[in-house]
């Protein structure tokens, strides 16, 4: 049985394509630190896991193996059985990420993912971000918006999942802070605002489409900064 839960987690089904692989590397790179801040998903991805192991189990009865003909069967059945994504994440060096005077400890996933060294960009109007190479199809950042800030307005034409680290913020549709988990598709326009700072983990699966005033003018280099990030060429 699970709990209600806020529309601010993975959902049950990404939770179950985290747990069957079938997600971008980004996007499960982003459910994994957000797993690591909450109980709540950790113990939901248990029950998956346990719901596929006892599947298995079950279609492997189905399949009335003679085990007493040929105990052989019961290696190759051990060695057949599924390997769940495990959620064992070294030490990294890079342990949090300092930004003017506060210092946010970062989930052991993305202090992994930033180890190489992140270089940060001003975006402008306090909005600083730092890439993260690790997929091809998605693009992965760390943003940070400085306290009183506010992104543009902007449309997305695809997915992006947001990741709140630190501090906080908010748009029209509500208020997030640290693990928030949040999930904007293509028919949501919005503008992040904060008061009081903050980071996230930021995975775009198709560039923003800014829709008010001088931002617009951002559009084609922000598409061209986003198919440099996906390494494609402009057709
Ligand atoms: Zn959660």
């Amino acid at each position: 049985m699970t709990t209600m839960k806020s529309n601010l987690h993975p959902s049950t089904e990404m939770l179950e394509k985290f747990v069957s692989g079938d997600l971008s590397v980004g996007v499960n790179l982003a459910i994994s630190a957000h797993v690591e801040m909450c109980e709540h998903c950790k113990s939901e991805i248990q029950e998956i896991e346990s719901r596929a192991a006892e599947h298995w189990a079950e279609s492997a009865t189905a399949e009335a193996i003679d085990y007493e003909a040929d105990p052989s069967n019961i290696i190759e059945n051990i060695v057949a059985q599924p390997q769940f994504k495990e959620l064992d994440i070294e030490e990294s060096a890079v342990g949090s990420i300092h930004m003017l005077d506060r210092s946010v400890r970062l989930p052991k996933v993305l202090a992994k993912a930033a180890s190489e060294g992140l270089v940060w960009k001003q975006l402008g109007a306090g909005i600083s971000q730092a890439d993260v190479k690790i997929d091809d199809e998605v693009h992965c950042s760390f943003l940070y918006m400085k306290p009183g800030s506010q992104t543009p307005v902007h449309k997305h034409q695809g997915t992006e999942t947001t990741l709140v680290l630190d501090g906080s913020m908010s748009d029209e549709l509500g208020e997030y802070h640290k693990s928030d988990f949040i999930l904007r598709t293509n028919n949501d326009t919005h503008q992040p605002r904060t008061e009081e700072g903050c980071l996230c983990f930021s995975v775009l699966d198709s560039p923003l489409t800014f829709t008010k005033g001088l931002a617009r003018l951002l559009n084609p280099i922000n598409r061209l900064r986003f198919q440099r990030a996906v390494g494609r060429t402009l057709s």
